[in-house]
């Protein structure tokens, strides 16, 4: 980026957590109002030009500390979610182990994949069960 660019940038609060969770919100907005017509694209567009106030409004502050408290906040609300889904991707990807939820307790649990079946016995409730890796 250039100089100017910077020095209009200085003391304001620009990209953080919850302006890039806007950004997405908007694109989605974005792809689903091409879908959808007359009252419920009049919606999504309205949605659109508040959640683009909200941004640009977020960018350009020079409020820092609260725009951070804000921030720190929507990262508070949104961490647990945040692990789920980076849970369940690694498992979604893992190449080496197959994981599952007990039948008896739904802890989860994971075997190495290929092994054919295999009896698995559930480390929380003990419970014993027939598996096909
Ligand atoms: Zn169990």
């Amino acid at each position: 980026m250039n100089n100017f660019y910077y020095r209009f940038m200085y003391g304001r609060n620009g990209v953080d957590k919850l302006n890039v969770f806007f950004a997405v919100v908007l694109l989605i907005l974005g792809v689903v109002s091409i879908f959808v017509h007359d009252t419920a694209r009049l919606v999504i567009q309205v949605l659109e030009a508040v959640v683009f106030i909200l941004f640009l409004f977020r960018f350009l502050s020079k409020d820092i500390s609260r725009r951070q408290k804000e921030n720190e906040r929507f990262v508070k609300l949104t961490s647990s979610v945040e692990k789920y889904c980076r849970r369940k991707y690694r498992q979604l990807t893992d190449k080496n182990y197959k994981y599952f939820k007990c039948p008896k307790c739904s802890a989860t649990l994971r075997v190495p994949r290929h092994r054919g079946n295999v009896t698995v016995t559930c480390p929380v409730c003990r419970n014993k069960f027939d598996k096909k890796t």
